[in-house]
């Protein structure tokens, strides 16, 4: 039930593990790491607490890279394990996807998916929505953000996700919808997060993403926000955070 995330310049996983202790308050049954170095995605998750996870990541995964997302998971569709735990990749790999929130809709889109071919590991619902993006980017030829948007307009349900692609890798897509997500601005670095508690000693500027906005945070670039509805940009309010 809580979502972390980084972009920048630094170490992501102790940011990214310190995040979700911080979240551990809004309860959880399973926590998962995917890391970016630069050429690969891995990935680590776990049934069980933050620290189980910590353990499994120190034996599992090589422990690197400046773009990192976290999940605590509150199951609601497949039980607490492994395979069900976040974050979820798409069929080609390309994509990771953390999501805290329920996709009403998901029994139909996934049947839709296996008919076109796509392979299901896990039993939630979290993994038809990174394979429907991934659906529509392949078949619109789109860009993450846009192809996110897209896959957006046809779920039903409640959502806050962050979504990485390796094709792209110098942006987190997230977005919401009946789920918090705040988003950490710093100078060369981003943070995404739940609550702001995970990035508030490394930045006081905070954007509140509102219901159906979605942003495409990018290094070195101005973050967009838009209403995924009907596209519309959104000049987003920074808030500073008192510490
Ligand atoms: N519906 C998703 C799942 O069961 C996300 C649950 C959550 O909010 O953590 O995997």
């Amino acid at each position: 039930c809580g979502i972390v995330g980084y972009i920048g310049y630094r170490e992501a996983y102790p940011i990214v593990i310190k995040g979700l202790k911080r979240l551990e308050y809004r309860g959880y049954d399973s926590a998962g790491v995917m890391l970016y170095d630069g050429s690969s995605i891995q990935v680590t998750k776990t049934k069980g607490k933050v620290v189980d996870l910590e353990a499994k990541a120190s034996s599992d995964m090589a422990i690197s890279g400046s773009i990192g997302v976290g999940h605590t998971r509150w199951a609601t569709h497949g039980v607490p394990n492994d395979v069900n735990s976040h974050p979820h990749l798409s069929n080609s790999g390309d994509l990771a996807i953390v999501h805290n929130g329920i996709i009403e809709n998901y029994a139909p889109l996934k049947e839709e998916l296996i008919k076109r071919g796509y392979i299901f590991h896990s039993d939630t619902d979290t993994e038809v929505l990174v394979n429907l993006i991934e659906e529509v980017q392949k078949k619109d030829k789109l860009k993450l953000g846009k192809a996110v948007q897209v896959a957006l307009n046809q779920v039903v349900g409640a959502y806050a996700i962050a979504v990485f692609d390796k094709k792209n890798p110098n942006e987190i897509v997230a977005a919401r919808l009946g789920s918090p997500l705040a988003i950490g601005v710093g100078e060369g670095e981003f943070f995404i997060a739940s609550d702001a508690s995970p990035f508030i000693e490394y930045t006081s500027n905070a954007i509140y993403l509102e219901d159906g906005e979605m942003a495409n945070i990018r290094l070195h670039k101005p973050m967009k926000v838009r209403k995924i509805k009907d596209d519309s940009l959104v000049n987003p309010t920074i808030q500073e955070l008192q510490m």
